[in-house]
């Protein structure tokens, strides 16, 4: 197997098909550019350990460096591609540089969206790359306070973080409950429960409408239920925006991020696009979505570089289930399946000595998903019940749970 493969964006992704290339036999020439000036790093450690503990780069790296000379991979760094030729398979760089290849994978990622609120320029800190997480972690210190805009995934283990290190956390969030839409009722209780027993106030059914900055330094922020919060620093965790553009005018399908099949294959022959900057049509045909975890990122990576190679990929992204996890206050959430839009959620194991719980997601009766906290193991096994819930699953089920 011989070619070329032009990879554009290097983190799970990007790193990903690069590995996964090399490990069914790939022998050619394999090229990686990124905007970011830094080796390949992940980013689930940016709002958990990078503010709380080891803040250095060697703690986050994909792989150390001499992994990619023996790979026999180019990583160009520290450059953006700002065009892609579709049709000659060509992309054009920042530098002015134009590399072309036989296969050409997108894998762009997405960036933080912006906190666009009146006065709030220059104000409002994001956090997606390792240089966002050395920034907010200068301005972190004990006993100052912490606006939070957005109580997702980010909005929420920026809380935990800033706790963690004894400042004060406030979550901002326009929804009734923090992480409502993605985990249900039951559960974005249990996990506001969880935030309040660690101390972060949490003011919700409100956004924003305006900062200004005081004299003393201190932030206002005006919320649109007529109150308002001081803060040190403000953080907005408002999702993300994939980051196309660049792609734009090239003939792949670009609409919310990088339409593919469920191979990663765009509508331009040899181009491909996997993990946060993809929208991968799901194996029943049903909605085409992007995936914004780890877990979709590196699948989607061994699914395209399996196309590439020509090979049947072990397990086909129909087979995939949707995993996320997120370290909060100590503990681990994790979710698999489907656990968004649901209303039968049943609690299936507690242990309130250790904090510990999981609910069972069903939809029409039957088991669509589960999430939980503190739960590691069992979570796990419901990998096998959930790709098998006809009949005898329920007994499954229960082996699981006990
Ligand atoms: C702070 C944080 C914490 C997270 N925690 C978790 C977690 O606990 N669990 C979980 O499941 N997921 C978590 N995620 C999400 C997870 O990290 C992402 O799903 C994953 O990083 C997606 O990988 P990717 O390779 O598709 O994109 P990205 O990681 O976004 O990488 C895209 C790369 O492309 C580069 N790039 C962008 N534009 C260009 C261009 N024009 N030219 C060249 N290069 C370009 C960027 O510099 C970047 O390196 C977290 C994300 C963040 C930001």
């Amino acid at each position: 197997m011989d070619g070329s493969v032009l990879i554009v964006g290097a983190s799970v992704a990007g790193v990903g098909v690069l590995n996964e290339l090399r490990r069914l036999g790939f022998n050619g020439q394999i090229t990686l550019v990124d905007s970011d000036p830094e080796y390949p790093y992940d980013r689930p450690p940016l709002s958990k350990s990078v503010l709380t503990g080891d803040p250095s780069i060697d703690g986050v790296l994909l792989h150390q460096r001499p992994h990619y000379d023996g790979l026999k991979a180019k990583i160009i760094r520290a450059s953006s591609a700002i065009r892609l030729d579709g049709e000659r398979r060509e992309v054009e760089l920042d530098s002015g540089a134009r590399i072309s290849a036989d296969f050409i994978v997108i894998a762009t990622g997405s960036r933080a969206r912006p906190f666009l609120a009146d006065g709030a320029q220059g104000l409002v800190l994001t956090l997606r790359s390792y240089c966002d997480a050395m920034r907010l972690r200068a301005l972190l210190q004990p006993r100052i306070s912490v606006a939070i805009v957005g109580g997702g995934f980010i909005g929420a283990e920026v809380a935990s973080s800033v706790r963690a290190i004894g400042a004060d956390a406030t979550i901002i969030e326009r929804d009734p409950l923090p992480l409502e839409r993605v985990l249900g009722t039951t559960v974005a209780r249990r996990v506001a429960s969880l935030h309040e027993a660690a101390g972060v106030v949490q003011v919700c059914d409100t956004g924003v409408e305006r900062i200004r900055q005081m004299l003393s330094g201190r932030q206002y922020l005006e919320l649109a239920n007529g109150t308002s919060i001081e803060a040190d620093v403000v953080v907005a965790g408002l999702g993300n925006i994939p980051n196309v553009e660049w792609a734009a005018g090239s003939g792949v399908e670009i609409d919310n991020g990088i339409f593919c099949d469920g191979s990663g294959r765009t509508r331009m022959p040899g181009i491909y696009a996997a993990g946060d900057v993809a929208r991968w049509q799901s194996h029943d045909g049903g909605h085409a979505r992007r995936h914004e975890h780890w877990t979709a990122a590196r699948e989607q990576a061994r699914i395209v570089a399996h196309a590439i190679a020509g090979a049947e990929p072990e397990k086909a992204w129909g087979a995939f289930l949707p995993y996320f996890w997120s370290d909060l206050h100590g503990r681990r959430l994790q979710a698999l399946g489907r656990t968004s839009g649901i209303d039968d959620v049943r609690l299936a194991f507690e242990n309130p000595d250790k904090g510990s719980f999981l609910y069972e997601y069903y939809e029409a009766g039957n088991l669509a998903g589960v999430a939980g906290i503190g739960v590691a193991g069992k979570i796990t096994r419901y990998n096998h019940v959930l790709t098998d819930v006809g009949e005898g699953a329920r007994t499954k089920i229960e082996e699981t749970v006990n």
